[in-house]
């Protein structure tokens, strides 16, 4: 399948510390030399819309730790040709930053939030700014983005007694709610491998609450989720089983880190290096031919493919 769809990492920062997310081993963070700057983001960004990339996702650490964040999201949206700029965030800095965002062109947000109660929250993300997060997504309801999604992930034992609450905010509002199995990858995140709450279990349990789940169609570009409604609701519920679900022969998608190197899939190790060649002087051309031999390596990977044994979610972006 043709490669339509990149996750842009920023920053390898974040000012939470999620239980399944960011490694044991305390790291420093990157030296800020080694990290794409705006223009070299831009640049990067346009060679992949130059070699068929239709939709770009900002992700991190956190990409709205990225300085200028505003500034940045309207470079990416004046490219020619990418029909779709859209950020997944922890969503604590939407309050003051979700306006500007869509004025600057982004056309979607994804929010992060695995817990409505402020206790669970903490545990979850280590921060108590749990207010800060749901005021967040209700500036980004209110902002006019044309698709506000929130990213949960149910763990067994830690927030599993909030499925159906969480089904019932896409009662609510035109919110699409969705679940995500949580991927073993690091040491930390290994700890909670017993915690995984596979799809299946998880349908059940909404539809034993709230009837049949009906299946909902719509366009898309490049994600794995499978999307349904339940009776009257203003939004949508989708589930993304990354561990029970095998779906990398429609996965579209390919991965760039904040120093610019490229993964043709989550698991992989990455293939491909793009900031020296930026900062050699490299042509838009020479790095669209580039990306299209990333994509060309993507083409042929698989899940049971070479991968790298170990991955951060916090430097990847998800
Ligand atoms: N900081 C932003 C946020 O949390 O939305 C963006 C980066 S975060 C790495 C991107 C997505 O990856 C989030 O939705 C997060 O829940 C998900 N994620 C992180 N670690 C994960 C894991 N072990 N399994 C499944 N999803 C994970
Ligand atoms: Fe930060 Fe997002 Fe990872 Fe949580 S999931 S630690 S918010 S990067």
């Amino acid at each position: 399948m043709a490669v339509e769809y990149l996750r842009l990492s920023l920053t390898d920062r974040c000012n939470f510390n999620c239980i399944y997310c960011t490694p044991l081993e305390k790291k420093g963070y990157l030296e800020h030399d080694e990290l794409l700057r705006h223009e070299e983001i831009a640049r990067a960004a346009a060679a992949f819309v130059k070699a068929g990339v239709k939709k770009i996702r900002l992700t991190g650490g956190e990409p709205l730790l990225k300085k200028n964040i505003v500034g940045l999201a309207g470079m990416l949206k004046a490219i020619p040709g990418l029909k779709e700029l859209a950020l997944t965030t922890n969503g604590v800095l939407l309050p003051e930053l979700a306006r500007p965002l869509r004025a600057a062109g982004v056309d979607g947000v994804n929010i992060s939030l695995n817990s409505l109660k402020k206790s669970t929250f903490k545990k979850i993300t280590g921060s108590d700014s749990f207010d800060k997060v749901w005021a967040g997504l209700q500036a980004a309801l209110k902002a006019g983005f044309k698709k506000v999604k929130l990213n949960v992930i149910i763990m067994r034992g830690i927030n599993d007694g909030e499925i159906e609450d969480f089904a019932r905010l896409s009662l609510k509002y035109p919110l699409s709610v969705r679940f995500i199995e949580f991927f073993p990858v690091n040491k930390r995140s290994t700890r909670l491998k017993d915690a995984l709450f596979p799809t299946a279990e998880l349908k059940a349990r909404i539809e034993a609450a709230f009837g049949k789940l009906r299946p909902a169609g719509g366009k898309k570009i490049g994600g794995p989720v499978r999307r349904y409604k339940l009776k009257g609701a203003k939004g949508g519920i989708g589930f993304i089983s990354g561990r029970s679900d095998y779906f990398c022969g429609s996965c579209t998608r390919v991965r760039m880190d904040c120093i610019g190197r490229v993964y043709p899939c989550l698991f992989s190790p990455p293939t491909h290096a793009l900031r020296d060649l930026i900062r050699d002087g490299a042509t838009d051309a020479q790095l669209a031919r580039y990306i299209k031999k990333a994509f060309i390596v993507k083409s042929h990977y698989r899940k049971d493919s070479p991968t790298a044994g170990h991955i951060e979610m916090s430097s990847i972006g998800g």
